[in-house]
């Protein structure tokens, strides 16, 4: 016999192989000469089809089809990926039992295998909802599921050749019809020397922070209308958020819309939660003695708001917060110097 004849006839009798390493290591089966990724692989069936289970009539059933039907140990692998992954034990059994009986080469084993455990396990059908997907430096993407007819009809009132722009004309028609709903304003922010090069005309080279998230360029910002959509805030390179607006609102409303102004996203290193949906944090915590005025808050995701260290006399484990040279920055656990306000 050559070598390939004798491994083709060795990997006949999968179940015999396998009930051979029953109670062993991983260890003695390598000493035996096993590479180790066949041990495991041995183990693991051996686990599955010989450790003591209550489900004795089901397991002598399949052993004893397993070795009628001669499957190699191949075929043996697929039928133990697929039987692990049903809900119960007893239907893991059952699923053994009727695929060992079964006369199949491995692929079309594996093809009969995933068709019995999806009718044993049926997806779950998504969630109706609408999800975003907010990604640093790329395109995001808005992911609506729901019912059908509703799809179809969002879809077929696209435009097919500039499906974005039907959709963003859909949706500011749909916010003007809807003037009785709550809205979010959206703050655009531009530090003062910004405004000038706008002004100037060298906006298309400036992106525009917005406190929802997204960046526009300074020469979008100035064709939209902007009084329709949201304010602006002037905010100073070194002094934080200039008020331009003598406006009646209460002070906390007009507080949080200067702090999302200055920090349109969560201000911790590498966080991108949109101020739209932050909490105003205290840099300096109320319970500390830090006062509701503008340069003592900012804006910070419920995540980081809670792990910021807020006891300055604590030992740092999350790190905070902090306010340098006007600007509102994370001051990493391993930073020993207190906060200054230079
Ligand atoms: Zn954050």
């Amino acid at each position: 016999m050559t070598a390939l004849q004798t491994y083709l006839a060795a990997l006949a009798p999968g179940i015999d192989i396998v009930a051979g390493c029953a109670g062993m290591s991983e260890d003695q089966l390598c000493a035996a000469g096993a590479p180790n990724k066949t041990a495991r692989t041995l183990l693991t069936l051996a686990d599955a089809l010989f450790a003591p289970t209550s489900f004795t009539r089901l397991q002598r059933q399949a052993v004893d089809a397993a070795r009628d039907r001669a499957h190699p140990l191949p075929t043996l692998e697929v039928i133990e990926r697929y039987a692990a992954r049903a809900k119960t034990k007893r239907d893991a059994w059952r699923l053994r039992v009727e695929l060992c009986r079964t006369a199949a080469d491995t692929d079309e084993m594996e093809k009969l295998a995933r068709k019995k455990l999806r009718e044993l396990n049926p997806p779950t059908p998504p969630r109706p909802g609408v999800r975003i997907r907010r990604r640093k430096d790329a395109p995001w993407t808005l992911a609506i599921t729901g019912p059908s007819s509703l799809i179809a009809d969002l879809e077929s009132s696209l435009d097919e050749d500039s499906p974005l722009d039907s959709v963003a004309e859909l949706f500011s028609s749909t916010a003007a019809s809807a003037a009785d709903r709550p809205t979010i304003t959206t703050n655009a922010i531009i530090t003062l020397d910004e405004l000038d090069r706008i002004i100037d005309g060298d906006g298309e080279e400036i992106s525009i922070q917005l406190t929802n998230g997204a960046r526009i360029s300074g020469a979008d910002l100035v064709s939209r209308t902007l009084a329709e959509r949201g304010l602006i805030t002037l905010v100073h390179p070194f002094e934080g958020a200039v008020n331009l607006y003598r406006t009646e609102r209460m002070a906390s409303e007009k507080q949080r819309l200067m702090a999302a102004a200055e920090n349109p996203v969560c201000p911790w290193t590498d966080c991108n939660y949109p101020a739209d949906k932050c909490q105003i944090h205290h840099l300096q915590a109320w319970q500390h003695g830090g006062d509701t005025n503008i340069s003592n808050l900012a804006t910070c995701c419920p995540y980081h708001n809670g792990v910021n260290d807020d006891d300055p006399n604590a030992p740092p484990i999350r790190g905070r917060l902090v306010r340098r040279r006007g600007r509102v920055v994370w001051q990493p656990p391993w930073a020993d110097t207190a906060p200054t306000d230079t």
